[in-house]
């Protein structure tokens, strides 16, 4: 998987992307509109908060779905199939695996 994963990443007004924005607008011809949603989110943030209110999205739709994105309101805001994710049900896996962690966790310190 390249960086970064979904072919780009936006932090204020600034898209970040190893392509050149030719190639990326011929590949994906809406990932710029997704990427401006991601600007305007940023901007009615007030700017940095975005990043850890983001963070937290992004933990969130991993607990709820096993994948970073899926659930992320962020992203859902902005399309998922715009920026190239896909829609995953909810199961809760990323939690049930953080809860079976835990259990091995605390099991191994009681023995
Ligand atoms: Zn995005």
């Amino acid at each position: 998987m390249g960086f970064p994963p979904a072919g780009a990443f936006t932090v204020g007004n600034v898209v970040i992307s190893a392509h050149q924005l030719d190639d990326l607008q011929r590949g994906r011809p809406r990932l710029i509109d997704h990427e401006d949603v991601h600007a305007w989110q940023y901007l009615l943030c007030a700017g940095l908060p975005f990043l850890p209110l983001y963070a937290l999205a992004a933990f969130w739709s991993w607990g709820r779905t096993g994948d970073l994105a899926a659930s992320n309101p962020f992203e859902r805001q902005a399309g998922l199939p715009e920026g190239g994710y896909i829609d995953r049900p909810v199961t809760n896996e990323g939690f049930r695996r953080l809860q079976r962690s835990a259990s091995g966790l605390i099991g191994t310190l009681r023995r």
